[in-house]
């Protein structure tokens, strides 16, 4: 089947307004018609549940309705897993669509906008017709991947063991500059898979199969092996920076790694203080006194520990205190919406403010754009990743990457 016949054969995305208020419902489509764009509308909410909802379909949903209010709508569409797109509307202040927004994210349910009544014009037409148009990109794209057979649902337990053995697991490397001078820190080590057929598999797809099946204390090896095969790459070129590892947390409860690693380390020559180990704040979570232990005796063996991911994983400030952490990250979903919503932006700076009181480094990752790093720089934040600077890259390009960063910003290693 041809992408062109594969489209005509499926739904194409619907606008879908829901709104009690037949005024506000008519003056909506009214604005979404100047852009071209057709809407259904409903007025009761019952009706709208009982209409077939895709993925790729919008829904400008009221929050304040009499029979089922927006939420409680959210609600039973998460219960069926019917996840379209929402654009939530309230006469409510900020704080009651902020909330509701938090709700449906909870529930994985992607809202696209939350705007207050009375609608500006000029903003909802904008807004419905960019939604309206990354939708249907969005819909193109699913259907170019079903079509290309680059399925990864497919893989199994048995694949990645194989792929382990016959080396197919490979690295990229993502720099971390320093805000001040721009200088190059240290690089993190970033596992992929690629697959003979699938092509490049991204970690997030393979390894909670990893995680599930015991598997970690394995791949752990396989990357550290990798991890010190790049790092020689690296000096060998006069790039003399640390390298960072990412630990999963059945790797903080075997009470041998401490020596394992120190030893592995060891025999190739490097020095701890070398490695840059990263434990996210959920994997720190379950068994807090073997993972102390550990992490612990790491820290004394020179190796640095850096907790990654921070802000998601509800860990108590306590944990964070005893654990022997020289730098924190903050969760990039923080960086990345600290633009655009207060509370992100709210917990960032006091990551900032926590880490510097702790005696830690701070780390942003995600930083997308010129005005996020600006105003992470203004904050006083230590360290900077993402792709504003670069993508992950193998190490052959990240060579040549670090020696035209150094030329761009004359600075040395
Ligand atoms: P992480 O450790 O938090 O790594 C950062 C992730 O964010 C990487 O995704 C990186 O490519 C991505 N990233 C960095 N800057 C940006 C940006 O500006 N925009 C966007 N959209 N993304 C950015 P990646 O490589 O897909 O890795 C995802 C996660 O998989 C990692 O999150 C880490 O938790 C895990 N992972 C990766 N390699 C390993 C590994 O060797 N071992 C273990 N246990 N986990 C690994
Ligand atoms: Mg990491
Ligand atoms: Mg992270």
């Amino acid at each position: 089947m041809t992408l062109d016949n594969a489209e005509k054969h499926s739904k194409p995305c619907k606008i879908i307004i829901v709104d009690d208020d037949e005024q506000q419902a008519n003056l909506m489509r009214a604005m979404a018609e100047t852009a071209q764009l057709e809407t259904e509308i409903f007025t009761n909410s019952i009706d709208f549940l009982n209409t077939a909802i895709s993925a790729n379909d919008i829904v400008v949903l009221d929050l304040q309705m009499p029979d089922k209010d927006g939420i409680e709508i959210m609600r039973e569409l998460a219960i069926q897993n019917i996840k379209p797109n929402f654009i939530l509307v309230s006469g409510f202040d900020e704080r009651v669509l902020h909330s509701a927004r938090q709700l449906a994210e909870s529930k994985h349910l992607n809202v696209v906008a939350t705007l207050s009544k009375p609608l500006k014009a000029k903003e909802f037409i904008a807004l419905l017709s960019n939604t309206y148009t990354e939708c249907l990109l969005e819909h193109r794209q699913q259907i170019e991947n079903a079509l290309s057979a680059k399925d990864t649902e497919q893989i199994t337990i048995e694949e990645l063991k194989l792929a382990i053995r016959k080396h197919q697991l490979i690295i990229h490397l993502q720099p971390l500059v320093c805000f001040n001078k721009k200088q190059i820190q240290s690089a993190e080590i970033l596992l992929r898979w690629q697959h003979p057929t699938k092509g490049l598999i991204l970690p997030d797809d393979f390894i909670p199969l990893a995680e599930e099946h015991k598997l970690m204390n394995l791949l752990t090896e396989e990357v550290l092996g990798l991890a010190i095969n790049e790092y020689h790459k690296l000096t060998a070129s006069g790039i003399n920076i640390k390298v960072s590892v990412n630990l999963s947390a059945q790797n903080i409860t075997d009470l041998s790694m401490p020596e394992k690693l120190e030893e592995l380390v060891k025999n190739n020559q490097i020095e701890p203080d070398s490695i840059i180990l990263e434990v996210t704040e959920s994997a720190l979570m379950n068994e807090i006194s073997e993972s102390l232990d550990i992490l612990n005796r790491l820290r004394m063996k020179g190796f640095s520990l850096s907790i990654d991911d921070f802000g998601t994983g509800y860990s108590s400030l306590v944990k964070l205190y005893q654990a022997p952490f020289s730098e924190l990250k903050i969760d990039q979903h923080f960086i990345m919406h600290m633009a655009t919503d207060p509370d992100a932006a709210a917990i960032v700076r006091i990551c900032i403010l926590l880490a510097k009181e702790l005696k830690m480094h701070t780390v942003a990752e995600g930083i997308e754009t010129e005005d996020i790093w600006n105003q992470l720089k203004e904050l006083g934040c230590d360290i900077a990743q993402g792709s504003f600077i670069t993508e992950p890259m193998p190490t052959e390009d990240f060579i040549h990457w670090v020696k035209d960063w150094k030329m761009k910003h004359n600075n040395n290693l």
